[in-house]
């Protein structure tokens, strides 16, 4: 845990959150900022700025419990993104995995990915 990381104050409940999964290794919950209805992140309990910083046991889960979320939001078509580093789009560090639903041709990861 980092005690300024936004994501472990969430894993430790100081920011409320939308709870989508909980286990003991694994968050998800909705974004504040959604590109689309349905828009979650999946994080790693385990703080770590970058991929490279997780644990492998860790990132197994991570996506494991991102495939789990797809099938039980029953979307057809949807997003996988990480970001890692400030040009690569990342404002939060602590690694987290973006499960953006893409119900339709309208809605979400238009023109504004990644500039939202
Ligand atoms: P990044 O650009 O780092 O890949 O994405 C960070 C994501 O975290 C953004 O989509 C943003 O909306 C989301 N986010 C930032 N702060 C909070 C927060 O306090 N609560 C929730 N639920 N999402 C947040």
């Amino acid at each position: 845990m980092a005690a300024a990381c936004i994501f472990c104050k969430i894993i430790k409940g100081e920011i409320p959150s939308m709870k989508i999964f909980e286990s003991e290794k694994t968050l998800a919950f909705l974004d504040i900022g959604p590109l689309s209805r349905g828009h979650s992140l999946i994080i790693p309990k385990y703080h770590g700025a970058k991929l490279h910083d997780i644990p492998d046991d860790q990132l197994h889960e991570v996506l494991s419990v991102t495939k789990k979320i797809a099938i039980a939001q029953g979307i057809e078509n949807y997003n996988v993104l990480q970001n890692n580093g400030r040009i690569a789009h990342q404002l939060v560090d602590h690694v987290h995995f973006h499960l953006i639903p893409k119900p339709n041709e309208t809605e979400g990861l238009g023109v504004g990915w990644p500039n939202k």
